[in-house]
């Protein structure tokens, strides 16, 4: 059969080139992600081999083979899994299959600085083997198919697949090494970046040297050893192996639980937030072993979706080996893992969040907003999870707890209150808060998207209902503090006010869901709040951002009666001195309100003719 020529998918074109145009200072690295894909094609193949023996037939034993040729220049990572086929070639080999990192590498713009940390964020592994090879070969039969295939590359854009006789079941990688990266032939070196990065893989590497054969790992599962057993380095290779990641885990978890039913789990939480971590799929991602033989890491059921940011592996003898993934999902083993699982991480979570000097914040501030997923979503643990909450607050710059809000409650205070919206900077300027701060009453800010859901959720907590400031009942007064506020300017008269009212109600009409004056404003002229129960503003504008909402609801619109335009305003309406332009006033003070929210006023055009109209007058013209 005939060489058929490809071009590659353009991001993987575009991340080859960064790939082969890059300095390196470890690019050994590729020898660890050639190894851990051997791995995981052992693995694989083990999986299928419970229910189609015949698979491994005639070479039943796993293993992983490194054969430099010296004379050839040439390093061939050779192993006996799955292997793979035409089509799983033109997929595995030719694309970027994994959500977010073709974006991601779309996203690179073609002077980003090109160092290999930016790239191993990639998980795209194969192809750093272009590190060290100027043209790399694969030659792959897959278990229980009779075809070898042959994929060939110089990394330039194409590769080529042609039919391969005589493959043997798996793959062998065969690397062109460079001139200056012949030190990978050397068996010395070999065995130091094994030993280095793959020690933890449970598969035998084994070095092939003038035909004899020498184990290079100590091949048995890590998470079997004992902890004491284990350094800190390993742990973390294990880590960038089974999370496909390269930061430093910020926390291990490494366990074995007995009792009513055993398993072993090896958890890490990541320092850097995946960057499919708000993927809409929210999938778990730890990979599930049964008496070490790897299953899957695609059950949904073992970690709650809140807890998605964990990594690495849980192994239990009691789960049945011979039974579908998706029976697996419903078994009532697995359900007891997952408890255990989840009490685990968050009791580890308090510890550390307890912790003198800990740096809790650092997790925090990278997977809060996830976590913070469990408060609605997991009942149960509600409490715990809110206790490992970190809020910011009116009350000083850094992170809180909502214990030390509670205990800083002013007299009379009987709810939290919070303002939801996109960032703190712009949240501490909201007219809303005014009065809040006048009074120094605490309040949450809160810029999650998932904040104003379990708010809603929760309700409440110790007793005190969580309120938005913006919301219409909200009632300052019986908040004790705030004798400022008398020392102020003194409101309009209360009829002048009503006859205010009434005329901008009547010009507003349908726009706005009524007019009152407010106790919540101190400096600022107008705002918006909600009906008690309507969602608000900033939400009603995330739900129609994701199109979950088609049109925007009328809001109240309170007037500060101590505020010297109201006033004027006021007093003119009262003595009949105001014409149409009042329509004008009205319709600005909406707009107004609707600016500071951060929403566009509702009729750009008239905004721009009304504000040149009132200016105009203004400047007496
Ligand atoms: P990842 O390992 O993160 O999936 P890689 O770029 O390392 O990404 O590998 C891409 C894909 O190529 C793998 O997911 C696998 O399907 C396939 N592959 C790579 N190496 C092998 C191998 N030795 N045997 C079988 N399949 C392989
Ligand atoms: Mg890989």
């Amino acid at each position: 059969m005939t060489e058929e020529k490809r071009a590659f998918q353009a991001e993987v074109a575009k991340l080859l080139d960064i790939v082969v145009h890059s300095l390196y200072s470890n690019r050994e690295i590729f020898l660890r992600e050639l190894v851990s894909n051997a791995s995981d094609a052992c693995d694989r193949l083990r999986y299928a081999a419970l229910t189609q023996p015949e698979l491994t037939a005639g070479d039943p034993d796993f293993r992983i083979r490194l054969i430099p040729d010296a004379d050839k220049g040439v390093l061939t990572i050779a192993d006996n899994g799955i292997g793979m086929n035409r089509e799983d070639m033109i997929a595995n080999l030719g694309t970027i299959a994994r959500s977010g990192t073709a974006e991601f590498v779309r996203q690179l713009g073609e002077d980003a600085k090109r160092d290999v940390s930016v790239i191993g964020q990639f998980g795209v592994g194969f192809y750093s083997a272009f590190m060290a090879a100027d043209a790399v070969t694969v030659v792959s039969r897959k278990a229980g198919e009779d075809t070898g295939w042959k994929w060939e590359s110089q990394g330039d854009g194409e590769f080529t697949v042609s039919e391969a006789a005589d493959a043997a079941r798996g793959a062998a990688i065969t690397l062109r090494l460079r001139e200056d990266a012949k030190d990978f032939l050397d068996p010395a070196t070999l065995r130091r970046i094994v030993k280095r990065y793959s020690d933890h893989i449970a598969i035998p590497v084994v070095l092939v040297e003038d035909g004899k054969d020498e184990t290079l790992n100590s091949a048995n599962a890590l998470w079997t050893r004992s902890k004491t057993d284990i350094t800190p380095e390993q742990y973390k290779e294990f880590y960038h192996h089974a999370a496909h990641a390269f930061d430093e885990p910020w926390l291990t978890i490494h366990y074995k639980a007995e009792g009513a039913i055993e398993y072993t789990g090896l958890l890490f939480i990541p320092s850097q937030k995946p960057i499919d971590i708000f993927h809409p799929d929210r999938k778990q991602h730890v990979k599930l072993y049964v008496n070490r033989v790897f299953i899957t890491d695609q059950v949904e059921d073992l970690l709650p979706p809140y807890l998605r940011f964990l990594r690495g592996v849980v192994d239990s003898q009691d789960l049945p080996l011979n039974i579908s993934r998706e029976l697996l999902q419903h078994n009532p083993m697995l359900a007891k893992i997952k408890t255990g699982l989840v009490k685990r991480v968050l009791s580890e979570l308090k510890r550390k969040s307890d912790e003198e000097g800990g740096d809790y914040e650092a997790f925090w501030e990278t997977f809060g907003a996830v976590l913070k997923e469990g408060l609605y979503e997991d009942f149960e643990r509600r409490e715990e999870i809110l206790g490992l909450c970190r809020f910011h607050t009116t009350a000083g710059e850094g992170w809180t707890t909502l214990e030390q809000v509670l205990g800083r409650m002013k007299e009379g205070q009987d709810a939290f209150y919070y303002i939801a919206g996109d960032d703190i900077a712009a949240l501490k300027k909201s007219p809303q808060l005014e009065g809040f701060l006048a009074k120094g009453v605490e309040v949450l800010l809160l810029t999650d998207p998932v904040d104003e859901f379990w708010v809603t959720a929760i309700g409440s907590h110790k007793d005190k209902p969580f309120r938005a400031v913006t919301e219409g009942g909200v009632d300052l007064s019986k908040i004790a503090g705030g004798e400022a506020k008398e020392a102020e300017e003194p409101a309009a008269p209360a009829d002048e006010v009503d006859s205010l009212i009434a005329a901008v109600k009547l010009a507003l009409g349908e726009a706005v869901r009524d007019v009152r004056t407010s106790e919540r404003l101190t400096g600022s002229a107008v705002c918006l709040v909600s009906e008690d129960g309507q969602m608000s503003v900033h939400l009603e504008r995330m739900l129609r951002a994701h199109r979950q909402l088609e049109r925007e609801f009328p809001r109240i619109l309170e007037l500060n009666p101590r505020h010297p335009l109201i006033k004027a305003l006021a007093a003119r309406v009262k003595s009949g001195g105001t014409g149409a332009e009042i329509e004008d006033v009205a319709h600005l003070l909406l707009d107004q309100a609707r600016i500071v929210e951060g929403e566009p006023p509702a009729d750009p055009t008239a905004f721009a003719r009304r504000m040149a109209a009132v200016m105009t007058r203004g400047l007496g013209v």
